[in-house]
């Protein structure tokens, strides 16, 4: 029976790879990712069957990793952060699905658990989802925009930390100052924000401004996520953080 790993390798260095990923690459016939993907895990796939496409051909990547798993290959189709978080994994699930494919059938599939760039990037920052935070894209290439703009409506309004993915992209120029438009009409305009761009890769740059000022910096673009505080998080001595509470119960001083 052929196997297919569906993993998530982190943000893209080593160091934020799980030994599980990395024993799952390593143990892998075929190896099967979008172009960068496969550029970033290059050391590592050496002598390997390897099969790069482009960021569209996402349906013919999940089927053609099914095929050559269901072939009797060991495969490892490759997403960067978590392959469940706007990843290939959903959609290899719903390939499989639609053809009557459940669990203990051929081939075996795991999906193997990355560092997702919202944790990724918040590490570079300080601690600044400490506490409730939501995640939302500003791709409405799959989801209509009229959705993701109640999402960030109810997220604002709940007091999350809010992370956006898909911040920005030559086409997407105006859905990222529409959601700090309205994130603005719930949150103070000087509410901190840090913007990371290739996090734990080559010409990763941080950022912090404020909401209000949110929209035009030259590092915003597909690679960088946006992490917008709630009503408690603040920016000292370089440290983004949302504080748990503590020092409202206890004394948090160092002795
Ligand atoms: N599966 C991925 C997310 C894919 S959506 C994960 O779990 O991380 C793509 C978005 O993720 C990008 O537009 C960007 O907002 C964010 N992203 C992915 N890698 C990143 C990195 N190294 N640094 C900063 N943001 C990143």
């Amino acid at each position: 029976m052929g196997k297919l790993h569906i993993v998530g390798f982190g943000p893209g260095d080593l160091k934020n790879m799980t030994f599980w990923a990395k024993d799952a690459i390593d143990k892998s016939d075929v190896i099967i990712g979008y172009e960068t993907y496969i550029e970033l895990l290059a050391p590592y796939i050496q002598g390997k069957e390897v099969y790069e496409t482009g960021m569209t051909e996402e349906i013919d990547r999940a089927i053609f990793a099914i095929k050559k798993a269901k072939d009797g290959k060991v495969v490892s189709l490759v997403s960067s952060g978590d392959a469940g978080i706007y990843g290939m994994a959903a959609l290899v699930f719903e390939v499989l699905l639609e053809s009557g494919w459940k669990v203990g059938d051929d081939p075996e599939v795991e999906v193997i658990p990355g560092v997702t760039a919202a944790n990724a990037c918040a590490a570079l920052v300080g601690s600044p989802l400490s506490l409730d935070f939501a995640v939302i894209s500003m791709s409405d290439l799959l989801v209509p925009w009229e959705i993701i703009e109640k999402r960030i409506r109810t997220a604002a309004m709940g007091d999350f930390v809010i992370v956006i993915y898909n911040p920005k992209s030559k086409k997407r120029n105006w859905q990222l100052t529409r959601a700090r438009d309205i994130i603005m009409e719930f949150r103070d305009p000087l509410t901190p924000v840090a913007i990371v761009k290739s996090a734990f890769r080559e010409g990763q740059s941080v950022k912090f401004t404020t909401l209000k000022d949110l929209g035009d910096d030259s590092i915003l673009g597909m690679l960088a996520t946006v992490i917008i505080g709630n009503s408690t998080t603040f920016i000292k001595n370089g440290i983004m953080l949302t504080p748990r509470g503590y020092s409202t119960k206890y004394e948090v001083k160092l002795k």
